[in-house]
Order: structure tokens, then sequence, then C-alpha cells
């Protein structure tokens, strides 16, 4: 930045990160335009072994979108009408869309309060013999307790007598850690987004699915290619979902970005909470922590603002010229178009508490200081 005095915070500007990797970005488009290949080919092939790689997995199958990652592993896993499929409410929508699209029950979790991930208390109570899956969702960088949750599991496998697959939403956590394992490593299946807002973003939309077992990776395959194999002959019913060599290659140029640019997010996180701290504000805000034996990737920074002052805190930023955002206004089960499932917004607790609380500050590794220190300021204007 060369100009001094900060009047405005972005809450995420990819122009940054544009005019530092630019160059690179522009010449692997062209690489593919050379190519003539524009969806999958040796970019998606390059991608898929340098993603299983950087998360420590065995296999990795690009496709459309990290929604489309999470309907291709719930369809791997043969889930359909009449099998259960446990997701927190406080989620990105498609976390849980996906089990309805193929027919089965919703059947919707609470949230951990310093987390903001599913609780696992909140699992084990809604696990039952119809439970044919777990949706775990590592929320805004940080992954959800997965011991406690495989633990749940393998007691109810073997109250049940059969398989219940844990699929693991890492859209927002790819890089993140629980005592010292990736994310992409705690479930049958994994799934990435590269929604250009991500921390690992394309140029549109991509995602991926991520796993060990050798055997079911190969039937997401199947499946994100219409079911064909050999060409035109379709042994199940799949969907059209591949990855755009054009995402493939732009993501390629920016994997080996990714762990520095985390330890710039955790900067971020680590400069805001000595702010805030400095400035006084912790009784009128909650900041977010890193829990222990994790690697926390801060997608987002959320705090909560208490004392029900959350939209005009937000309102006074927008004033200031300062970006905010809320994930998310409604939990799931708040949703319209899920009022079928009969759910009230007082039936989950701290997703309702949530979601009337928290306020998504400007976090990305071009953030600088000065802006930061602008907005701690300006947060404090408002309260004082
Ligand atoms: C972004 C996101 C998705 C969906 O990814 P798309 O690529 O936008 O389809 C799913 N779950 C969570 C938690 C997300 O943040």
């Amino acid at each position: 930045m060369s100009c001094s005095q900060i009047d405005s915070v972005p809450m995420l500007d990819l122009k940054r990160q544009y005019r530092l990797i630019g160059d690179q970005m522009d010449d692997a488009l062209k690489n593919v335009n050379q190519t003539g290949q524009f969806i999958l080919g040796p970019e998606v092939a390059k991608l898929e072994e340098n993603i299983a790689q950087y998360s420590k997995v065995n296999y990795a199958v690009g496709c459309a979108s990290g929604s489309d990652a999470l309907l291709l592993s719930i369809m791997a896993a043969k889930v359909g009408p009449g099998d259960e499929v446990i997701v927190p409410s406080f989620t990105f929508f498609a976390s849980a869309s996906c089990i309805a699209r193929l027919g089965a029950t919703i059947k919707l979790v609470d949230i951990s309060h310093d987390s903001f991930c599913l609780d696992p208390q909140s699992v084990q109570a809604n696990i039952s013999e119809r439970t044919k899956a777990i949706i775990a969702v590592h929320l805004f960088g940080q992954a959800a307790d997965m011991v406690a949750i495989q633990e749940i599991v393998k007691d109810a496998e073997k109250k049940y007598g059969h398989k219940i697959y844990v699929i693991e939403d890492s859209a927002q956590a790819i890089g993140a850690e629980l005592n010292g394992v990736s994310v992409g490593n705690w479930g049958d299946l994994s799934c990435l987004s590269f929604y250009p807002t991500k921390n690992l973003g394309g140029a549109g939309d991509g995602g991926m699915v991520l796993g060990n077992n050798k055997e079911l990776v190969d039937y997401v395959k199947l499946l994100r290619g219409h079911g064909m194999a050999p060409r035109y002959y379709h042994k199940v019913i799949g969907i059209n979902s591949r990855l755009d060599s054009y995402q493939a290659a732009i993501l390629n140029v920016k994997l080996p970005y990714l762990d520095q640019w985390i330890a710039s997010r955790q900067e971020v996180s680590a400069r805001y909470s000595k702010l805030f701290t400095d400035a006084k504000l912790t009784d009128k805000i909650v900041l977010p922590i890193a829990l222990p034996n994790r690697r926390h990737v801060w997608h987002q920074y959320v705090i909560r603002v208490l004392d029900g002052k959350r939209n005009d805190l937000r309102a006074f930023l927008a004033q200031k010229k300062i970006g905010s955002d809320i994930y998310y206004p409604l939990g799931v089960h708040q949703q319209e178009c899920f009022a079928y499932l009969g759910y009230k917004p007082q039936d989950l607790p701290e997703t309702l508490k949530a979601a009337n609380e928290v306020l998504a500050l400007p976090i990305f590794p071009e953030l600088t200081y000065e802006e930061q220190i602008y907005l701690v300021k300006t947060v404090a204007e408002f309260f004082a």
C-alpha cells in the first residue's frame, strides 16, 4: 500500500494476489489454450496428484465444485431414500442440500460453542439404526473434533451392524490438521472447494474429492463422468461434474504458495486478537480461538458480537467502508426450503446463537497491519 492514510478495508481483495502471481496465472492459461484440452487432461491429473500429496492422502478426484464433491461423496456412499445423514445446521447450505437431493433424510445437529463445528454430543444423540453417513464440516478453517466423531461412529457401527460413512466437508480447511493429521484423512472421503474466495481458490468453480480407499475413490471418479466406462457404456447413473483444465492450471500455480498464505492468515489472526485485547474490547466481542492440537488455517476470522449489537456494528463498519460478512445468518434448520423437516429455531440453540452473533472480519494474506489497526479503532469507536 503506497498511501498510509487508510480510509477503507475490503472484506477480500483478490486483485492483490493477482498483482503478485498474475504473470504465472496468465502463462498457465496460455499453455492450456495451446494444448487445446479444456476439460480434465494433464493439468487436472497433475492437480489431483499435487493436492493428494499436499493433503497426505492416496487419491484425489477433481470435480466441478465443492457442492458436487459433497454430492458425489454421498452418492459413492450409496445414500438414498430411507437413509439418514447427519450434518451440522451451522454450515453452508451445500453441506446439507446434497442429502435432500438423494431423497435421504437430513438429521441436523448442533455445534460446539468454541469451535463452531459439529458437537459430538449432538451427533451421539442423533445417530440411529438408519444413519448411513455423517458429514463433518471443518468450519472457518479449523478441524472438527474427529477423534470423538470416529469413536461414536465405531460404537454405532458395532451396535447397528452396518457401515457408517464419514464425509469431511473440508471446503474451508485445506491444510488444516488435528493431532498432526491433515483433514482428508479422518473420514472415508473429504471434499474440497476451489471457489475463488476459498484459501486455495480458482478463477471460477471447482472442487475435489479426496480419500485413501482406492475402490471408493474410483467409484467417485466413475460417478463424476456419468458413470461411463468405457466410453458410452454406462455402468451406473452418475453426473457430469468434471474439473476444467483452466481451473486446474490456475490452482497448480497457486498451490505452492498455500502454506505461506496460511502463515500470513495466522499472522493476521494473531494481530487481530492482540489489537482487540489491547483495545479492551473483549467484554463486547468474543474472539475466535485455535483449539489445542489444531493447525487452524483461518479461512475466516469470526467474532461473536454480544448484547445484540452485531447488525449495528456491521452497519457502522459499512459506513466507514470496512467490509464484513455474516456466515451464516440462519442455520440450515431455519431455511425456508427445509421447513418440511419441522425444526423450530430453538431446537438447535448453539446454532441459533451463532447465527445471531457472528461477524466475519476481513482476513486474507495481503491484508495490512495498518488496515487492521483502522478496523479495530473503528470497532472501538462503535462501542465508545
Ligand atoms: C464453499 C463451501 C461449499 C461449497 O463449495 P462450492 O465450490 O461453492 O460449491 C461447501 N461447504 C462449505 C462449508 C463451503 O464453505
